[in-house]
This record gives C-alpha cells, structure tokens and sequence, in this order.
C-alpha cells in the first residue's frame, strides 16, 4: 500500500479538499500507519505527558471518585468500569490500587479497556497482567444491562473538528488540500449548506465544531441514562463558547507543523465541553458544571494526599522525592500548568452531582497537619 501521504493526495486529487476532521481522523487512525496504530508515544520519551504519567496521585484520586460514586449508585454488582484510550495503562492500575480499600467495588468491577490501537493495547494488557479485563474498540462493544463507571482522559481530543473562518461577513472552511507541487496546504472554501454558526462573529473569527466529540458525547449520556451510572471525561478545553484556532500537532513535546508529515504526530484540538456537555443531555443523562482539574483533583484532596506520600518520603530519607512529589502536585493543579487549562466534565444519572463537582471549596487554607 502507498505511504499514508500519497494515499492522503490521493483522496484529495479525486474527491477535493479534505475537512480538517477528516484530515484528522485519517492521520491519527489510519490502521496501518495512522498515529495512534504505529506509535505508542506516551510518557517522558514519547509525544507528550499526560496526568496520569505525571503522578500516580492522579489514578489514585480517580480510583477514590469510582469507589464513592459506585457507593452512590447503590453498590451495584456487577458494575462495568470502562476506560477510554487507556495509553499506558497508568491511569487504571493507579485507579485499582486505591480502590483496593474497597474489596467488594474491585470484586463488583467488570474492567473493560476501550482501545483501538494494537500496540498499546499491548502495553495496557502487560502493564495490567494479573487482573481479568476485556478489550473493546467502541463504547458500544462494552455489553450493556449493567450500570457503568467510565473514565477518558485526553481521549476526546483524539476526535477531530472541522474549522470555519468568518470572512467579509460569511463563513468559508478550512480544507487541506494540495498546492502546485503536491505539498498539503490550508484552504478555504465554501461551508456546507446548513451550517449553523453565530451570524454577529466578528471578521476573522475561527468557529471550531467536532461532530465526532458531540456524537461519542450523545451515545455516552444515552448508554448511562439507560444503563445507570457516571462518566469521567478530562481534557484540554474551553469551559464556555469561544472562537480560536486550537488545531496542532506535537511531536516529541515540540509543535510542529500539522500538515508536514501525516500520521507522525498527534493531532489535537481543544475540547468543546459546552458542546459536549450540551450532546450528553441530549443523550438523556445529566451533567455536572464543567470544573477546571486544578479545582476538581483539590476538592477530591489532592494536596492531602501529596503531603502524606512527600512525608513519608521524607521519613526514608528521600528528601530529592518528596520534592517530586511537590512538583508534580504542581503541574497537576497550577492554574499556569495543566490545573486551568484542563477540565473535568461527568455525565451521569445519579440523584445529585458526584464528588468534586460541588462545594464545599477546596480547603486551600486549611492548617498543616504537623
Ligand atoms: N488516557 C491516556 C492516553 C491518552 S492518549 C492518558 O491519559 O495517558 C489517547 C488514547 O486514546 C490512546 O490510548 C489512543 O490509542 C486511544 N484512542 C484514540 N482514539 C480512539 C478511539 N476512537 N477509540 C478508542 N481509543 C482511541
């Protein structure tokens, strides 16, 4: 088979211009040489560091949140505990370690993995060996008839937007197409008739939508309307309607040109949590106010924990660890690192908000425990 980029100019020669979202999900899940197919490309030597490669503080509070929300749900047995886009894996095998102070939520747990791409459902099932789980490649493929728990960190960013320009009082979008010399480039043409976007944006506005975040939003607050049960989805976002261009690519923790080498970086942009929040009502079920992580992992009692494990580290005499500790506290909750730009949605169908969500605050100036 030709190189993904020559069948990518391929499909644009014979059928115009790609959608941005199409660009996306070509380029990102292509089966043979998309970038979540070939290159497992998490943590310190991959892409870009998500929370739960961060710390382990982070599962380990998601673990707690699971167990009080099952408690919350009535305790039911058996309850499915779905993760999407696992990565690593990290997120989940911190998530069981702390719920091991409930044995009858880990014995109730029917683990499902919701990933599509080989290699790293290779790393999850190492990284997970021991314990019984089952791999999915859709929300729809966990069965149903069970109340469910499900988490996705950085998974609704996977799914791309199509991206819309106000010019001279009209709406063009972006498409990739090729320019004289079979380079992809950027163009503009006409939307797709019944594009629904504000008519007062101002000139030069960049209107993002992703039918793909809204869809997989819809079928996730039908599947717990019906089935019962709470979703976790935490992503890089905006909390309220906003115009701008968030469409990039990393590689190797560096931007790079989105255009420049299909299928080798990952592509990304920034969550819609109004839209998405807006698509899971409409699926049936609730949703709690949109919450910045930094808010939402102190309100769980992140900054307790941080200091108990920095402690202990101490005690061994690893004071260079409890430093870590510090700063990984840090990165996960200041709003200048991931704290603010980061939000929490939960969809759910319990009778009241899960925690985090609600008051009371964060206790931000609560006395040291000597
Ligand atoms: N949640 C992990 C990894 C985030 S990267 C973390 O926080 O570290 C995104 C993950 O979603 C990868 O595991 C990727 O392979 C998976 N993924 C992307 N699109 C997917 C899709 N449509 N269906 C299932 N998994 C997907």
């Amino acid at each position: 088979m030709a190189p993904l980029a020559a069948r990518l100019a391929q499909l644009i020669r014979e059928a115009g211009p790609l959608t941005l979202a199409q660009y996306m999900t070509l380029c990102l899940h292509d089966p043979a040489e998309g970038y979540y197919a070939t290159r497992p490309a998490l943590g310190a030597g991959g892409d870009f560091l998500t929370a739960p490669e961060v710390s382990q503080m982070f599962g380990e509070l998601i673990g707690v949140w699971a167990v009080s929300v099952w408690d919350a749900m009535g305790r039911p047995a058996p309850v499915r505990l779905a993760e999407l886009g696992p990565g690593s894996g990290a997120l989940t095998v911190d998530l069981l370690r702390a719920a091991r102070a409930e044995p009858a939520f880990l014995a109730a747990a029917d683990l499902w993995l919701v990933e599509t791409s080989a290699p790293l459902r290779q790393a999850q099932a190492a990284r997970l060996a021991g314990r019984d789980l089952s791999f999915a490649d859709s929300l729809d493929q966990v069965p149903d008839g069970a109340p469910l728990i499900v988490i996705g960190n950085e998974f609704l960013d996977c799914f791309g937007a199509r991206q819309f320009v106000r010019r001279d009082g009209t709406w063009l979008e972006h498409r990739v197409g090729l320019d004289g010399e079979d380079r992809f480039v950027l163009g503009l043409s006409p939307p797709p008739s019944g594009l629904e976007a504000p008519e007062d944006a101002p000139e030069g506005a960049v209107l993002e939508i992703s039918p793909a975040q809204e869809a997989l939003a819809e079928a996730l607050g039908a599947r717990i309307a019906r089935d019962g049960g709470a979703a976790l989805l935490i992503d890089y976002g905006r909390d309220r309607f906003a115009y701008g261009d968030t469409f990039q690519a990393l590689a190797g923790h560096r931007k790079v040109d989105p255009l420049a080498a299909p299928g080798a970086a990952d592509l990304t942009v920034h969550v819609d949590f109004p839209a998405v929040a807006a698509a899971a009502r409409r699926g049936g079920a609730r949703t709690a106010p949109i919450t910045a992580q930094g808010l939402f992992l102190r309100r769980l009692g992140i900054e307790t924990r941080a200091e108990a494990l920095a402690a202990s580290a101490r005690r061994s005499g690893r004071a260079d660890l409890a430093d870590r500790i510090g700063r990984q506290l840090r990165r996960l909750v200041d709003p200048a690192e991931m704290g603010a730009l980061f939000q929490v949605l939960a969809v759910h169908a319990l009778a009241g908000d899960p925690p985090g969500f609600a008051d009371p605050p964060p206790a931000d100036d609560a006395e040291e425990t000597p």
